[in-house]
């Protein structure tokens, strides 16, 4: 199984980097988890916020976050919307489906017809 961090949404800020105090690199990046199995697809419900400073390439963790950062997340957080959560069957599975329910009905009919 296989899990991924896909972007969905990146957002420039134009907040001071508390770091090399530029104007114009921090970006706040929301993501979301998808999962692939052999078997199915899916989104997850999971998702993560970051903020890094495209300037001096170093991710600004909250604790690192000023007052102004904090309000501009808050916002965007709100004006950000996920995916919506999903599973996709993949061929293998509905294979697997199809095989079984013929199973199951090749088993009902040789019960009837050969009681
Ligand atoms: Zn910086």
């Amino acid at each position: 199984m296989s899990e991924k961090l896909i972007t969905i949404k990146e957002v420039n800020l134009n907040n001071n980097c508390p770091e090399c105090y530029g104007t114009n690199g921090l970006q706040l990046t929301f993501k979301q988890k998808f999962k692939e199995t052999n078997l199915y697809k899916s989104i997850t419900n999971e998702t993560t916020q970051e903020i890094e400073c495209k300037t001096c390439n170093t991710i600004i963790y909250p604790v690192m976050w000023t007052e102004d950062i904090e309000r501009v997340f808050n916002y965007q957080q709100k004006a950000f919307t996920p995916k919506k959560p999903s599973t996709k069957l993949k061929k293998t599975a509905w294979l697997l489906i199809a095989l079984f329910g013929l199973l199951i009905i090749s088993g009902i009919t040789f019960a009837v017809f050969y009681k």
